[in-house]
């Protein structure tokens, strides 16, 4: 992106007046006094909800008909300290359904606008999530519990506040995965059958997903309230999310252009990791991107197959914006959302504070850049930094790209090459010569770095993920969730993912790239 065109982009937002809505302030309770007891599973609090009303709506969840659990992720609750082998599996579905409150949660959906391909929409919100409390997890950071599709909210827009069993399993799988990978992302704590339907392509069956987040603070939270010229919002928001996410940098002299600073490298961060393992968020709106840096709202993402910078799955993408290649740019761009909500923080001139946000806004290329090439140095197995290293990356890139090649395999087998095996890298490549003629200078390259064939392998057999949550693999296990009741896929699949830097038996298939007629070509929200 030019300078001129970034600048343009961090233009103060047009004073828009007329397309805003003013939320209702009325607190909606759904409590029904027939509701059964609370139940103790941990110590809940909520920080959230003591900011001021305007961030928020507070509304309990409606309880569903007949809650079934799928599963709790015992791993996660552990670290999140609490306790739930007191409860029996009724009890746990009640809870991650929504129909019976944890103790100590103060139920809220949070307020947020955002930009959708684009678009301004001045009011999204939690629509149908709600946010149960907040916990301190064991290394004293804290968390959200949200539940995902437990209900209508005062921010459902004609939606139904409900959540298709299909969208909850892919959240599941997907965003366990991410964080199996070590890439930032939510977390699923529960996932639970509601026993109604919803309409979607048809009637399906309908689930509740407990997320668990450092937060769900978005840059549409911010653009909430800046669309409304709320500065004092926007300030308390800003101060908020320094106190929880950057604690460090509440005392800098300018915390506000501090604060913009270090969105920047850990959305420069984020990008760059799912770059890395071939990962497309598909929905980058500026309401699904975090504060935190983790990855959020996993619709109709996907992990690409066959590389193709221009790989789109989502089907609502129809104009590739959010392609795999555009994705640093996309991150950008909300990153200018985000800056212009700060401007009347950063200084007290706005020409300066506009000047202050670009100047941010141009270092997230750096950053990026520096991360990206970082980690696809480790996953050539490149120790040291030489000048030519972008160079190889390019061109293993380019012959990927015209050879067609699994992003997954070609860098899980390239292991295997550093240590003399090709046999797997000849049969990805239709051109085995030209794999050949790029791995001479790439082992040339190697042997710079003077250390021996099986400790660049296994170097790189750390950052080059065996398993991904292939798309055919992601859709046979959840057609076998919403088909016939079948879980056992799910299961499965949820347990290799969990290790995904470790060689699992081939003849289970989930290392594999999808056959020609297994390949999943389109991805849907499906919400
Ligand atoms: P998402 O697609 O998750 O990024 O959601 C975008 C907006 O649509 C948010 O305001 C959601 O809360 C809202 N939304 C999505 N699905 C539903 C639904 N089933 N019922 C009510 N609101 C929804
Ligand atoms: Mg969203």
């Amino acid at each position: 992106m030019s300078i001129a065109a970034l600048q343009s982009s961090t233009a103060l937002l047009p004073p828009d007046t007329t397309a805003l809505r003013v939320y209702p302030a009325t607190i909606m309770s759904t409590l029904q006094s027939s509701r059964p007891a609370s139940v103790p599973i941990g110590s809940l609090s909520s920080t959230y909800a003591q900011l001021p009303e305007r961030f928020y709506a507070r509304v309990a969840p409606s309880p569903v008909a007949a809650p079934r659990l799928i599963c709790v992720n015992e791993r996660l609750a552990s670290t999140l300290g609490l306790e739930l082998g007191h409860l029996d599996s009724q009890t746990l579905a009640e809870v991650f359904a929504g129909n019976r409150l944890p103790v100590g949660a103060d139920p809220i959906a949070m307020a947020y606008a955002g930009h959708q391909f684009g678009n301004f929409v001045p009011q999204l919100g939690d629509g149908r999530a709600i946010l149960l409390a907040e916990v301190l997890d064991a290394s004293g950071q804290r968390r959200d519990i949200q539940l995902k599709g437990s209900g209508r909210t005062p921010f459902s827009r004609g939606g139904d506040g409900r959540a298709a069993l299909g969208p909850v399993l892919r959240e599941y799988l997907i965003s366990e995965a991410m964080h199996a990978l070590g890439i930032p992302s939510t977390r699923a704590l529960a996932a639970v059958l509601s026993g109604e339907q919803v309409v979607r392509e048809g009637l399906v069956p309908a689930a509740v997903l407990t997320r668990v987040a450092a937060s769900h603070v978005r840059v549409g939270t911010f653009e909430f309230h800046a669309a409304r010229g709320d500065d004092d919002a926007v300030r308390q928001l800003a101060d908020y999310v320094l106190a929880r996410h950057f604690p460090l940098l509440r005392d800098a002299p300018q915390r506000y252009v501090a604060l913009l600073d270090a969105v920047i490298a850990r959305q420069a961060e984020l990008v760059a990791r799912w770059m890395h393992v071939g990962f497309i968020h598909g929905v980058m709106n500026t309401d699904n991107m975090t504060i935190s840096g983790e990855t959020i709202d996993f619709g109709p993402c996907a992990f690409m197959d066959s590389y193709d910078p221009a790989t789109v799955y989502s089907a609502i993408d129809r104009g590739g914006r959010y392609a795999y290649a555009n994705q640093p740019r996309i991150a950008m761009w909300n990153l200018a959302r985000l800056a212009e909500t700060l401007i009347p923080h950063l200084d007290s001139v706005a020409e300066r504070a506009v000047e202050i946000a670009t100047a941010s806004l141009v270092a997230f290329q750096t950053k990026y850049t520096t991360h990206w090439l970082r980690g696809m140095r480790a996953k050539l197995g490149l120790r040291s930094e030489q000048p030519d290293d972008a160079t190889l990356v390019e061109d293993l890139l380019e012959l990927m790209h015209a050879n067609g090649a699994d992003w997954t395999l070609t860098f899980r087998e390239l292991c295997g090459a550093a240590e003399g095996d090709v046999s797997q890298m000849l049969a990805i490549f239709a051109e085995p010569a030209a794999f050949e003629r790029w791995a001479r200078p790439w082992r040339a390259r190697l042997a710079l770095d003077g250390e021996t064939a099986a400790e660049v392998a296994t170097a790189m057999r750390a950052v080059n993920p065996a398993i991904i949550p292939r798309n055919h693999q992601v859709e046979r296990a959840l057609r076998a969730a919403i088909d016939d009741d079948d879980f056992g896929p799910f299961d499965a699949l949820r347990r290799v993912l969990e290790q995904p830097y470790l060689e699992c038996d081939p003849a289970a298939g989930y290392g594999a790239s999808p056959k020609p007629v297994e390949r999943v070509l389109q991805t849907f929200c499906g919400t």
